[in-house]
């Protein structure tokens, strides 16, 4: 279990209990996938974001040293046996680095499980939507070749309900965090839970949490948190001890993917449709207006005084909308920081002090 109010089983602990029970396991790269696909097969989806503090010598061999670490990292983990556990790969391309590493995969490093791109649309017209769909398809048929199995659009659809009822209680929870009495850390320990928890337990212990006591007013500085992924998580016990609360989140990996319902009942549309639905990602192609928009729109729907942009370095997709973003933000009078992280490294001593002199300015 991890520290906190709530019991949230470990991911290592998920993964032993799955596999008990005859399960298999996806290892699924960032960003945006198709949870329902994958469980239809009996592929429980656990995430790697990097994960951080890996040996990254074995993926300075393969990658250019401007890939992010996200990327490096996986590709290292995968070497050291890290990944052993998993029975097939998912890269999603949400970046160039991601479907860098899809390709070296693919036709260089080969690894036992089959691996699996997925391609995902920079649009929302009518044609993107047809073409992740059909991306989904090609998904279906790869895992029931692989699995020797198959699922009736009843099946998908019943996977795809549990998966959204699972996100509209993360989204309940995003939309509720200032009465939640969650640290900050304890509040990324459960919405990150998703990364690895079947929908039926993250549903479950979201109740939980929902169900829990309000918290006394707060009195931190209500701060929104931006950028891909926080980690080392010692960033959310370091913002507690400085006086900041993240009261609203726009994580790739938390409140980018707070995927609404679907509306068809075409399975494949379906998860499609949820995917292109999602709030504002510049991974998914979606303007920096309409990033700028929904970031001022959740600063002052929640009091934040001010974003941390929280960045994995060598980010191409975050470092191109950045420099318009922070000057849209500055002029609706929301101020901003920029920090940028290594997987590999502790939290410097110098991105701390920054992160405390923009708390000190804003509160
Ligand atoms: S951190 Fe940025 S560059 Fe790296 S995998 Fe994520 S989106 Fe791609």
């Amino acid at each position: 279990m991890e520290p906190g109010p709530l019991p949230i089983p470990t991911r290592t602990a998920t993964i032993r209990a799955w596999k008990e029970r005859g399960g298999r396991i996806a290892a699924v790269l960032p960003i945006h996938y198709p949870r329902a696909l994958l469980r239809a097969f009996g592929l429980l989806p656990v995430e790697v974001w990097g994960p951080p503090q890996v040996n990254a010598a074995y993926s300075a061999a393969h990658l250019q040293p401007y890939v992010c670490s996200i990327v490096g990292n996986a590709l290292s983990f995968l070497h050291s046996g890290g990944l052993d556990v998993a029975d097939v790969i998912v890269v999603p391309h949400a970046c160039d680095s991601l479907q860098g590493l899809g390709s070296i995969l693919l036709d260089f490093v080969r690894p036992r499980q089959p691996v699996f791109p997925f391609y995902i649309p920079r649009g929302r017209r009518e044609s993107d939507l047809e073409f992740l769909a059909d991306e989904c398809r090609a998904l279906y048929r790869g895992l029931a070749e692989v699995t020797g199995r198959s699922s009736s659009d009843d099946e998908l659809m019943e996977c795809i309900r549990r998966e959204e009822e699972a996100d509209a209680l993360l989204a309940e929870l995003h939309r509720r965090r200032p009465a939640l009495p969650l640290s900050n850390r304890a509040f990324y320990h459960l919405v990150r839970a998703r990364e690895y928890l079947p929908a039926e337990t993250f549903t479950d212990l979201a109740r939980a949490a929902l169900d829990l006591p309000p918290a006394d007013p707060d009195d931190g500085v209500p701060i929104l948190l931006s950028g891909i992924v926080p980690e080392p998580m010692a960033l959310l016990d370091s913002l507690s001890e400085m006086g900041a609360t993240v009261v609203a989140d726009d994580l790739a990996c938390c409140g980018r993917r707070l995927y609404p319902p679907g509306t068809t009942d075409d399975p494949f549309r379906r998860m499609a449709e949820r995917i292109l639905n999602g709030p504002p990602d510049c991974t998914r192609g979606n303007s920096i207006a309409e990033r700028l928009q929904h970031l001022i729109g959740m600063a002052r729907r929640t009091g934040a005084r001010g974003v941390v942009f929280y960045d994995v370095k060598f980010c191409e997709p975050e470092l191109f909308d950045l420099p318009l973003l922070r000057k849209g933000l500055q002029e609706a009078g929301v101020p901003s920081v920029t920090i940028e992280v290594d997987l590999n490294e502790p939290l410097s001593h110098q991105a701390l002090t920054r992160i405390e002199a923009f708390l000190e300015m804003v509160r």
